[in-house]
């Protein structure tokens, strides 16, 4: 017998083929069956659909489905309502985010290779035996937070100091699920992988020595295909009971799903950048929703959406739809560090660092103490220039500088990576010399290494500076080679951008110092503070981790700033998150900006500026009646802050609503007459939706 079997396949959005595709089947197969169907002269993955999500008709002879891919249970109708969800709200074809969702070598194999692998189990690493490890007796905060996660059903927002034992927390709350239930799973997820290996290591460390090393996999884009694979599979049998990884993860197949964590909530990279620009923490909150399962959103600095939604009731007003939970103190009494303020206004011109911090930092390295200096720029200096005709390290392709990378001598350009030797005279006017504007992490390092060139450590041995950065830790293995260099204690002071300032467990840190970290006072994106204050937060945090340390040694962060006074560096000196966060609010709330209000933008590239504005335009015309009834706000088009990146120029439109559901709906109705639009515009080369965009 015949059976019409509609299938989700990735075609491209602008293909118009958004829905299923019906073929033929000659037994009926459940929704979720993976299968393999014929597109014009390929073979492609697919996913066998819901019935309703495809119009038949009748008199077209149906393609024969080509095989199907036997052994595996379905994927669950949770997982497939995920997808369908994320496509519509990030206005995405449902074919695009569920072939995304799954390995790439699903796609890749044959029957017979697929057939082969399903015989292999996932090989369990034959490691020696762990120790059943000696856990913790909760704090008297944990514990607290510990039963109002046992007894409400969420979702939780888990405001805990650095250093206040969050990762405890998230841990006994898996093991909770874990013992309960011998079918549960937990899904933990983390900003990026390589930078906190130490919460892999801490979840191996506990459950390992209870259900073997196999329990625990990860997810993250740095796994081979073969891996990749591997641990999807292990997650989607349920024999994995732990699944640990980044933003990808939130779409893991995982039938006995209980429990979802995700660690530093606030961090952007939980924002997909391109294809379906999803947020992995909204979706875990939506994806716990649908599963009644419970979800922990942690973080010493939430995101501002997080903290309102988390807000508690007031008499005008009724509580979020977050449960807040409040960890203040530092395990072990640890106290946080002090922070100092220098007044850059009261330094000579052109100081780097003050004399009081040099002071600081030399009695620091002497008595064997760790340094973390902080800057937000890489490379040697932002910028080339000729003293003479002004002439500036233009890139020809953006429009942008490019930088100086004294090291091995380039100009690169951040933005398209375009990387030419440094000329021996001005490429203008012929003067030899040019020199160098401002300074990133490369000049610091070297900086450091000669004002600091006569202090020794207590060994008698001279001070070892290191560097990470984007540039430090290009090749495979280096990040990991040089934190273990940090850990081991051979790097007295340790340059880095913001890589440094993420949730590495530091013992020996003792002080904090951010170099001018101004610019994002005065940003025009009016996140730039929320990220700022977050960021010097969580370099603060990696001092005075070692209690041992803290309390006979006071920590200290120094800031070096022109604006001192600003009340985000008020509010950090009291190490005051809701302080900070109040006054943003307040401002975002005077000016109707998120999370008062609900934005989208539409981005579009072409190869003139003029082309890329006309598309937007346009589109906003097309839609102006129906935003105008649905109250949404459509912003006229605008070039985008770096306006030409690799000869290509790229304009914006913003859209504002002050609802969610209302903006929901004018983007599903407008993004096809925007399909439509597009053909008309041929100069326009690619165009794309960001909902709840983050950087603006
Ligand atoms: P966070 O994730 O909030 O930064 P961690 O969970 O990493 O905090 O805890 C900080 C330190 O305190 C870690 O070294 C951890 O092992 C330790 N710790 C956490 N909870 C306890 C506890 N209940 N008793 C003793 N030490 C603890
Ligand atoms: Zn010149
Ligand atoms: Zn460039």
């Amino acid at each position: 017998m015949s059976h019409p079997t509609p299938v989700m396949v990735h075609t491209p959005a602008h293909s118009g083929l958004g829905t299923a595709l019906t073929y033929d089947s000659p037994t009926s197969l459940p929704p979720g069956t993976l299968v393999r169907v014929p597109l014009g002269s390929r073979e492609l993955l697919g996913v066998v659909w819901d019935s309703d999500s495809t119009e038949l008709s009748e008199d077209i002879a149906l393609r024969p489905i080509s095989h199907c891919l036997e052994g595996m249970t379905p994927l669950s109708p949770n997982w497939r309502q995920l997808v369908t969800f994320t496509a519509h709200y990030y206005q995405r074809s449902v074919g695009e985010v569920a072939l995304a969702a799954l390995p790439n070598q699903l796609r890749e194999l044959s029957a017979e290779q697929w057939a082969r692998r399903l015989k292999r189990k996932l090989k369990a690493n034959a490691s020696a035996p762990r120790a059943v490890p000696t856990v913790p007796h909760a704090t008297p905060e944990q514990a607290q937070v510990l039963d109002h996660i046992a007894t409400h059903t969420g979702p939780f927002l888990l405001f805990g100091s650095t250093g206040s034992g969050k990762t405890e927390v998230y841990l006994r709350a898996a093991h909770e699920v874990l013992t309960r239930d011998p079918a549960a799973q937990v899904l933990v997820m983390v900003p990026e992988i390589n930078l906190t290996p130490q919460l892999e290591a801490r979840f191996r460390e506990r459950f390992a020595p209870l259900w073997g090393e196999a329990c625990l996999v990860t997810m993250h884009s740095g796994l081979t295909p073969a891996q990749r694979l591997n641990h999807w599979l292990a997650a989607h049998s349920g024999q994995a009971r732990i699944v640990l990884g980044t933003r990808m993860a939130v779409f893991a197949s995982l039938p006995g799903l209980q429990l979802i964590v995700v660690d530093e909530e606030h961090d952007p990279s939980y924002k997909q950048q391109e294809g379906a620009r999803y947020s992995a923490r909204d979706l875990a909150v939506y994806r716990g929703q649908l599963e009644h399962v419970k979800v922990i959103l942690g973080s010493a600095t939430p995101s501002l959406e997080s903290w309102h939604h988390s807000r508690p009731s007031t008499d005008s007003e009724p509580a979020g739809r977050y449960m807040r939970l409040h960890m203040p103190s530092r395990v072990g009494q640890g106290v946080l560090p002090l922070v100092r303020r220098v007044d850059m206004n009261r330094q000579p011109y052109k100081t780097v660092f003050s004399n009081h911090l040099l002071d600081a930092m030399r009695e620091r390295v002497t008595r064997g103490e760790q340094i973390l200096v902080l800057l937000n720029r890489r490379g040697y200096a932002p910028v080339l220039h000729c003293t003479d005709c002004g002439w500036k390290s233009e890139c020809p392709h953006c429009s942008a500088y490019r930088v100086f990378h004294k090291l091995d001598r380039t100009l690169r350009c951040h933005h398209c990576g375009f990387t030419q030797g440094v000329p021996r005279a001005c490429p203008s006017c012929g003067n030899q010399d040019i020199s160098p504007l401002g300074r990133g992490t490369e000049q610091l390092e070297e900086h450091l290494g000669e004002l600091l060139a006569d202090v020794r450590r207590p060994d008698g041995a001279p001070l070892r500076i290191a560097r990470i950065d984007a540039d430090s830790t290009r090749l495979k293995g280096e990040l990991e080679r040089q934190l273990a260099e940090v850990h081991a204690g051979a790097v007295d002071i340790l340059v880095g951008t913001q890589m440094i300032a993420k949730g590495h467990d530091f013992r020996h840190v003792t002080l904090v110092a951010a170099l001018n970290p101004d610019g994002a006072l005065f940003s025009s994106d009016f996140r730039a503070p929320e990220r700022l204050f977050s960021l010097l937060m969580q370099a603060a945090g990696r001092a005075g981790r070692d209690a041992s340390i803290s309390l006979t040694q006071a920590c200290e962060m120094w800031v070096q700033s022109f604006h001192p006074q600003h009340p985000l560096f008020e509010a950090l000196k009291q190490h005051d998150y809701p302080a900070f966060a109040h006054q943003q609010l307040k401002e975002r709330q005077e000016a109707n900006l998120p999370p008062f209000s609900f934005q989208a933008l539409v981005r579009a590239e072409a190869r003139s500026q003029q082309a890329a504005q006309d598309f937007l335009s346009a589109a906003r015309d097309a839609g102006a009646a129906e935003a105008d009834q649905a109250r949404v706000d459509i912003y006229p088009a605008v070039p985008m802050a770096i306006q030409r990146v690799a000869n290509v120029e790229r304009a914006q439109m913003l859209l504002e609503c002050t609802s969610r559901k209302a903006l929901q709906a004018f983007l599903n109705h407008w993004q096809a007459q925007l399909h439509t639009l597009r053909s008309q515009h041929k100069q326009v080369i690619r165009w794309a939706i960001d909902v709840d965009p983050l950087a603006i």
